[in-house]
């Protein structure tokens, strides 16, 4: 039998999301359920791959069964396409298997044609309808399908508004929009080059192609590296009967969710808007009304909507977040999805659930996505401070948190700015999916459009970045690049300003931060959390401060103290440049000695910060120029304090330089040429457990970490210094202490030979940062240069710096954690590269049984919460 690729709705079910995406799976499981769902099929996501592997052609076999599911779709509804006497017409609308707002694109009325129009006129008694849905129909065809500048439209029917001398859509009558069709299907046909379709098959296999086409659009890739979704996903496609919301005052359409998606409060929580289609509500152009207007407006529609939602939400037992429409005076279900939701949200409803007894801890936790919590774990406004700062105007609360950057009115200058160091806020007249990278970039979004579910909000609230929408006060000029408040008062591109997202709040000024804390429903749910994960996690820190932060933040250890960040403070880079350029053992060793006390000092705050939690030391490791002088003044003042002629400090320094200091003299090999560094470090670390032992009473045991380790001989090198210096430390001090030494693995050649280097070292640590630059052979530093074309070329996904690279990367992991293991059946194993505190890497980590990640304090719930997931999908 032929391969199957559409489904009627009646033929699918909600565990069929990977082949009919969310939405068609969701379609399928509202009509089994016996839900007012207009009729309709999917075509699957197999279908769309294809479509790809077939050279982005749709083969004849899925035409053929379009047709198919056309025909017994028109027969359901009991009308037929271009009927001149009442005619089928349908939505065409994507649906991947991960939801991704406004992304992808939609077309109504598919099926209108010269002769329909006339039948639907007729048949309604209501020609002006008729005509709105047609011009409505061609613009959207024009724009989704063929690529038309949608611009050309707005201005057509701008100027038939003009013309008459009106303001809305809706003073238009009949003979005004008939004659605005006249002139769409002109400017059709002048940038076509040909009529405008009227065989509604052809509309149809048009429109399914546009859809499986954005799949691949620009803003589409972003979103998907932006959400871990692969390209081999692909999307379904949706064909449904339609219902007018547009069709008299007995009409609407809305969206509602089940609970706020801002605050988790739980309370039917939408919007909608009478005699409208969707993409008014959504576009966000006219103002809606809140759902509840709606039990007082239809009462009887309200109530069934209402009973409706809490079925569905009992059903999936998850907040959802539905579309339906009304009309004449009748209720329809266009879609239901898990809703997207802010984190506090999202913490609220996974706890409310587990209350209401619909879920366990185990299945409340996969409620919340662990990049999610990244929102609340940033500063807040500090309250005292915000208290002061009057607000300038006030916009909808759309997505929550504390914003303060400089204004930028275009996506392309918001992502530029940013990726020169700024703090960014974004304000616009309204977001449309073009935005999507100047709103990730962005500390905050403001609109002077739209509503609670416009673009804006959806997209920010599903970013969990900061956002104030549908402010109309403000005057927002995308042009002149100001925004000007009701008393006149105008703020330009590179202005600071603040956004409330909680009280939709708008501030001309930058308002001071506070960090955030771990408290009420986030600590309970990671309080679940962590009694089902297996890892630990620790934190890379450096000072006594960020160590502070991340045991806030429920640290267990730190797995990386990077030392060569102690040495970049004003009162220490002297006497570290002193040792660099130092000619003699002697001189090294006397600026060794200027460095001795700083150090120790340093991991005595680091040790006390810790509370006797284990601490990962790694001995020095950047390229030894990092720290060299430029400046003339700063090497005149070196050559004087080592009593060198600056002409002859200026050749060492020249000397020193390196054509590839990443791959150059640096990590363990310092320590072969210059063992006295290591000696100095070993010290501080020894005498500053010991003491902070005799202080505390801390159970500390320190564990030395030497790094860019390949060869077992290089580490044994290092290590016989290490081990000498400390036994003589613990005698000096009369004091045995119990210490560690590992090294990082982050050469391959180390991954390779891990179970001869596990014979000296007592734990890994995989540094996959320097791991991946050596294993894809492109630098750190350069390749963020390329590696925008490797996504927009689709020979990457994403950025194998921030995500492991499981295939590759990841498999020389897994090879050094066997070996490694063969050798010293209980060697500590952890990750402390960028790639520990991400969600999709911390699985791995779980999955090849390391001990424990490390990630920036940061992320240190993010990754509690992925370790905790691990375990729960691995079940
Ligand atoms: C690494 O290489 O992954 C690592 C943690 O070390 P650094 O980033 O300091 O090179
Ligand atoms: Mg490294």
């Amino acid at each position: 039998m032929a391969k199957k690729y559409v489904y009627l709705f009646k033929e699918g079910d909600a565990s069929m999301r990977n082949l009919l995406g969310g939405k068609g799976a969701n379609l399928a499981e509202m009509t089994n359920l016996g839900l007012p769902v207009p009729q309709g099929f999917t075509v699957s996501t197999e279908a769309c791959t294809k479509y790809y592997e077939d050279g982005k052609k749709i083969a004849d076999e899925v035409v053929e069964q379009i047709y198919d599911a056309m025909a017994k779709t028109e027969e359901i509804a009991g009308k037929k396409f271009g009927d001149p006497e009442n005619p089928f017409l349908v939505s065409v609308r994507s649906g991947a298997r991960a939801s991704m707002p406004g992304m992808m694109d939609t077309i109504l009325n598919l099926g209108l044609n010269d002769v329909a129009v006339e039948g639907m006129a007729k048949k309604s008694g209501n020609p002006r309808w008729a005509y709105d849905s047609y011009r409505r129909f061609i613009q959207m065809f024009s724009d989704v399908v063929m690529c038309i500048d949608k611009e050309l439209f707005e201005e057509q029917l701008q100027a038939a508004k003009d013309a008459k001398g009106v303001k809305m859509d809706t003073e238009l009558d009949a003979d005004d929009l008939k004659e605005v069709v006249k002139k769409y299907k002109e400017i059709y046909k002048r940038e076509m080059g040909k009529e405008f379709p009227q065989d509604a098959k052809e509309q149809l296999l048009e429109a399914v192609t546009a859809v499986f086409r954005s799949w691949d659009n620009p803003r589409a890739i972003v979103y998907r590296r932006m959400n871990d979704i692969p390209a081999s996903w692909g999307t379904a496609v949706n064909v449904q009967a339609m219902v007018f919301g547009n069709m008299g005052d007995d009409c609407g359409t809305g969206v509602a969710f089940t609970r706020n998606p801002s605050t988790g409060e739980k309370k039917l929580y939408g919007e909608y808007l009478m005699n409208a289609q969707g993409e008014d509500v959504v576009a966000g152009i006219r103002t809606p009304q809140p759902i509840s207007h709606l039990a007082d407006q239809m009462p009887e529609v309200y109530e069934q909507f209402a009973t409706i939602a809490q079925s569905l939400e009992d059903h999936y037992k998850d907040m959802q977040d539905m579309e339906f429409t009304i009309e004449g005076g009748k209720l329809f279900m266009l879609q239901t999805r898990n809703g997207k939701r802010t984190a506090p949200a999202a913490l609220k409803i996974a706890v409310d659930l587990v209350k209401e007894g619909k879920l366990t801890e185990e299945e409340a936790i996969l409620k919340v996505e662990p990049k999610q919590l990244d929102s609340l774990l940033h500063p807040m406004f500090n309250a005292d401070a915000l208290k002061k700062a009057k607000p300038i105007a006030k916009g909808l609360p759309a997505s929550p948190g504390a914003a303060c950057g400089m204004l930028y009115f275009t996506a392309e200058a918001a992502t530029e700015a940013a990726a020169n160091g700024n703090k960014v806020v974004l304000a616009r007249q309204e977001t449309s999916p073009e935005d999507i990278e100047g709103m990730y970039a962005s500390e905050g979004i403001l609109t002077a459009r739209g509503g609670m579910t416009s673009h804006a909000a959806v997209v920010a609230r599903g970013m969990g970045t900061c956002c104030v929408a549908g402010c109309g006060e403000l005057r927002i000029d995308e042009n002149a690049k100001t925004m000007t408040t009701e008393d006149g008062k105008v703020y330009k591109e590179g202005d600071w300003i603040s956004l409330d997202g909680s009280t939709g709040n708008v501030y001309g000024e930058a308002i001071e931060t506070q960090e955030a804390q771990v408290t009420g429903d986030f600590a309970t749910v990671m309080g679940w959390a962590d009694s089902i994960r297996r890892l630990k996690v620790r934190t890379n820190a450096d000072t006594p401060h960020d160590a502070e932060q991340a045991m806030a933040f429920g640290a267990e250890g730190i797995g990386l103290c990077r030392t060569e960040h102690m040495f970049f403070a004003e009162d220490r880079i002297a006497a570290m440049r002193e040792m660099i350029v130092s000619k003699t053992v002697e001189q090294r060793e006397k600026a060794l000695a200027k460095l001795l006390p700083m150090q120790k000092e340093d991991f005595k705050g680091i040790y006390k910060a810790m509370k006797g939690n284990p601490v990962t030391i790694r001995f020095l490791d950047p390229p030894l120029h990092e720290f060299l002088p430029t400046d003339p003044d700063d090497i005149a003042a070196l050559a004087k304090e080592m009593s060198l002629d600056v002409d002859e400090l200026t050749g060492i320094i020249e000397g020193l330089h390196e054509f590839n200091p990443m791959l150059g003299h640096r990590g363990c090999r310092l320590a072969v040429t210059f063992p006295e560094i290591a000696v100095m470090q070993t010290r501080a670390v020894m005498e500053a457990a010991i003491e902070t032992i005799e202080e505390t009473g801390y159970d500390i045991v320190p564990e030395i970490m030497i790094p860019l380790v390949g060869d077992k001989k290089e580490l044994k090198y290092v290590k016989d210094y290490v081990v000498e210096t400390a036994e003589k430390v613990m005698e000096e001090k009369g004091k045995k202490i119990e210490y560690k030494v590992g090294t990082m693995i982050e050469v391959p050649r180390a991954a390779v030979v891990a179970d001869e280097i596990a014979e000296e070292a007592e734990f890994f640590s995989f540094g996959t940062n320097d791991l991946t630059q050596m294993t894809f052979g492109f630098s750190r530093d350069d390749a963020g240069k390329f590696l925008d074309d490797y996504y927009t070329k689709k020979i990457y996904e994403s950025d194998p710096f921030a995500k492991l690279d499981q295939d590759g990367v990841g498999k020389l992991v897994k090879m050094a954690v066997e070996l490694g293991r063969k050798t010293r059946p209980d060697i500590k194993l952890g990750i402390c590269g960028e790639h520990g505190g991400d969600p999709s890497t911390v699985e791995f980590c779980d999955s090849i049984g390391l001990n424990y990640v490390s990630c920036s304090p940061f992320r240190v719930p993010i990754a509690r919460l992925a370790a905790a997931h691990a375990v729960v999908k691995s079940k």
